[in-house]
């Protein structure tokens, strides 16, 4: 699976070079991220880390992942119509994880009072690692499916042209002529575009969702370019502005300002930091609106690691998609071994097989983000201490993930260039929309690679872990 610049790794001279235009490329390609110290200006900003050279990917492994993305995309739309589903799994959890419970309570709020949106506009990420398997063959494992707020199109959009001309600079123009194009921020943008039009009101505008520190706003920009070019008007909002100047009318239309919003791109609103008092009303204000939500509430429910954690229980594919057998074997082709903690003797067992082998697990709570979740000693102390409290149910169990790890040099800002032992995480972005019963789009809708040394368990390319790649295909 190796990509073939093994040779170039070595040769100091050459990679320092390349490392010199890599950075340069980044800049004027526009892979961007504002500063830890200054993250809502754009005074001074510096290049978004990223790996001197492509990583080799599985050919046939990517293809898959682009295959079952519809899948993906049909399952998470039917579980966020499936009130029992959400219900039925989400019971234990939401007993002990306030923050899950919080957003479960606007959920059934917003049901009983009868949704007033009837344009539902799903853009997720479902994340990918190679399980190298004991005769060494890949295998593609699902991580988790991000349902809100997935972040990277943007830049992914543009990592492809740097790392071709860094391969030219080291002499491979050959294979810089293999990598593959790549534009995630237009199809999103499509997505969004076409869902304001479905929502039809000319005048409206498409809100972007965005938090308080804004160190990733280029990413965001790159999606708002495309509906600009398409004469389609963005504002930028955080919940404080909502909660102060956002309102419905007597038909629950949502305006901002005098301004009507039909669509609300959420790049904020996924973990607990993200509110207060105020920020809940907001959200709920939005929620109860006719604005199409991208996700509704339903939809980011339907992403928590709990949910995925029930999807591999034996018959829950094939009763959230009855009549499909094969988007559920390729569905289900994608998953490792997930098991849940919550109270009884299955679960007893578990948390004990666990504690007796913690090197082969990871401990998940209900957090997105990167960060969060728990591995070998940590994961054995942990569960020892909650393994007779109702506490561990607010956590899955999943098998790790074990990638064949290769060479590469990570280019971040005021660090020195130094050679890693890495893994890669593929990302898949999924569109879709419904209008009202009917799947009018279903699509992937491009890719994004992200690497990590091995020195890291956890944690993505904003937590500062992981950073941005393009696949070689081998
Ligand atoms: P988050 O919502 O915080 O992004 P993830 O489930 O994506 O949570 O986990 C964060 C990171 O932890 C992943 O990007 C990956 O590097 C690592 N990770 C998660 N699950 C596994 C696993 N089963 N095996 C190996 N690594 C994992
Ligand atoms: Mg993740």
């Amino acid at each position: 699976m190796a990509a073939p610049w093994e040779d170039v790794l070595q040769n100091t001279a050459a990679v320092q070079e390349a490392a010199r235009v890599a950075v340069d490329a980044a800049l004027l390609a526009g892979v961007l991220m504002r500063t830890e110290d200054q993250p809502n200006a754009s005074d001074v900003v510096n290049y978004a880390p990223f790996t001197l050279l492509p990583s080799a990917v599985p050919r046939a492994l990517f293809e898959q992942a682009y295959t079952v993305q519809q899948d993906f995309n049909l399952l998470v739309d039917a579980i966020s119509q499936n009130k029992e589903f959400l219900e039925h799994t989400l019971a234990s959890t939401i007993k002990v994880d306030d923050f899950t419970a919080r957003l479960f309570r606007i959920y059934v709020q917003v049901l009983e009072e009868g949704l007033a949106q009837s344009v539902f506009l799903g853009i997720n990420r479902s994340d990918y690692m190679f399980d190298c398997g004991v005769d060494g063959t890949p295998a593609l494992k699902q991580i988790e499916i991000n349902t809100i707020a997935a972040s990277f199109g943007g830049l992914t959009s543009r990592t492809a042209a740097v790392h071709g001309q860094v391969l030219k600079v080291l002499g491979k123009s050959e294979e810089a002529s293999h990598l593959l194009p790549n534009n995630p921020a237009r199809g999103l943008a499509l997505g969004i575009a076409e869902a304001w039009k479905l929502y039809g009101s000319p005048s409206a505008v498409v809100m972007f969702l965005v938090e308080e520190v804004q160190r990733n706003i280029f990413d965001q920009r790159c999606v708002e370019n495309e509906l600009w070019n398409r004469n389609i008007r963005v504002i930028r909002k955080r919940f404080r502005d909502v909660f102060e100047k956002g309102s419905l009318d007597a038909a629950r239309r949502l305006y901002m300002e005098g301004k009507e919003v039909a669509v609300v791109y959420y790049r904020e609103g996924y973990v607990p930091r993200n509110y207060d008092q105020q920020n809940w009303e907001a959200r709920l204000l939005l929620e109860r609106s006719r604005a199409v939500k991208c996700p509704d509430i339903a939809t980011q429910l339907a992403g928590t690691k709990k949910v995925q954690q029930e999807l591999s229980q034996p018959g829950t594919l094939e009763r959230l998609l009855p009549g499909c057998p094969e988007a559920v074997a390729r569905i289900r082709a994608t998953f490792a071994g997930l098991y849940s903690l919550d109270m009884g003797e299955e679960g007893d067992k578990i948390a004990a097989m666990a504690i007796a082998d913690p090197d082969r697990f990871v401990l998940k709570p209900q957090r997105e983000g990167g960060g969060n979740n728990l591995y070998s000693e940590e994961l054995r102390q942990v569960l020892e201490k909650i393994k007779d409290s109702p506490e561990r149910t607010s956590y899955i169990l999943m098998d790790k993930i074990k990638p064949q790890p290769s060479m590469n040099y990570l280019l971040r800002a005021h660090s020195p260039l130094q050679v890693s032992e890495c893994i890669s995480e593929l990302g898949i972005f999924g569109v879709y929309i419904r209008h009202g019963k009917e799947l009018v789009m279903n699509k992937a809708a491009g890719h994004l690679l992200r690497t990590k040394a091995t020195e890291h368990a956890d944690g993505g390319v904003a937590a500062g872990v992981a950073v941005l790649d393009t696949p070689f295909l081998v």
